[in-house]
């Protein structure tokens, strides 16, 4: 097994390694299965790591493994959307409410006729065309370097499952259309669509996921580099945002169990934060009937018990 340890014996480190062991003998959930590059990941795959908002890292399992992240993307994408655009006008596109519905329906708020949040597919399809729009043929690459500063370290797009994507991705597409049909998207909505299968196709680890997650936790300064990769207001708002709808239809659940700001992706990745203090990333790629990786959402109920990491912990 491909390792990773840091200050050996340290309260942190044992931590990581009873979580490993409490959840590694757990083979429930099923792999998401609509495109090939997802379809052959390792299910027996493992990592969870820690990143602290002051730079220290702690990690322990399969912490290097490649996934793609998917809808974790969606998170944050948003968080520069808005400093881009501004809170007023993605406000007045993209709604912050939870919706209850399944990521990828077709189910706008019919109060405002704007998708409900950023996290589930219209609203993130929403999104990549604002960023599209407001960068052109840039836009990937504005993405690809900011996650990148982020992470701490290069990430790549991965070709196989971005082709995969756009080539199956036909209720993308639709949502897409019907975007542009209630004019929430402009003629570009193919364009919009294709950059949210590229913002979805990028290749990150666990190490990599933690370590966003420090950036973000840190008024979206990566405490590693001191590079300031988010606008701090963009980062109250997209933890808030992450907090009420970041986990699918079990996001309730979670700010109930967990207590932090988080979003998880199909290919198996989990992002949770704790503001001003740490980052956490885990990786299993089963997942349950939500989405969710099955693995890491243990891992996350035993660190937040573990650690007091809930928003609202009486400690
Ligand atoms: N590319 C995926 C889709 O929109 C993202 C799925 C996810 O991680 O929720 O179908």
């Amino acid at each position: 097994m491909e390792t990773s340890g840091h200050p050996t014996g340290s309260y942190v480190d044992q931590l990581l390694r009873n979580i490993h062991a409490l959840v590694i003998g757990d083979n429930s959930g099923e792999l998401a299965s609509y495109i090939p590059g997802l379809a052959n990941a390792d299910p027996d795959q493992f990592g969870v790591a820690i990143a602290t908002a002051n730079g220290k890292l702690y990690s322990f399992g399969n912490v290097d493994a490649k996934f793609t992240i998917q809808s974790i993307s969606k998170a944050l994408t948003y968080c520069l959307v808005l400093e881009i655009k501004g809170r007023r006008d993605v406000f007045a596109r993209v709604g912050v409410e939870p919706s209850g519905d399944p990521f990828n329906a077709i189910e706008f708020d019919p109060r405002t006729s704007r998708p409900y949040n950023p996290m589930v597919n219209a609203g993130a399809i929403t999104v990549a065309g604002i960023l599209r729009d407001e960068l052109g043929r840039d836009a990937f690459d504005f993405i690809l370097t900011r996650f990148s500063e982020a992470a701490g370290r290069p990430l790549e797009l991965n070709e196989e499952v971005y082709l995969s994507e756009a080539r199956t991705g036909h209720r993308n597409r639709a949502i897409g259309h019907l975007l542009l049909g209630m004019g929430a998207l402009s003629d570009r909505c193919e364009d919009a669509v294709d950059l949210y299968f590229r913002q979805c196709s990028i290749d990150v680890d666990t190490l990599s996921l933690a370590t966003i997650g420090a950036t973000l936790a840190n008024l979206g300064e990566n405490p590693f580099t001191g590079k300031q990769v988010f606008d701090v207001s963009a980062v109250r708002d997209t933890l808030a945002v992450m907090f009420t709808c970041g986990m699918y239809d079990y996001a309730g659940n979670w700010a109930f169990d967990v207590g932090v700001p988080a979003k998880s992706g199909v290919g198996g990745g989990i992002l949770g934060i704790v503001n001003r203090q740490l980052g956490i990333g885990t990786y299993s790629p089963r997942l349950d009937r939500n989405g969710n990786s099955v693995r890491g959402l243990t891992a996350f109920k035993a660190l937040s018990d573990e650690l007091g990491l809930h928003a609202f912990d009486p400690t």
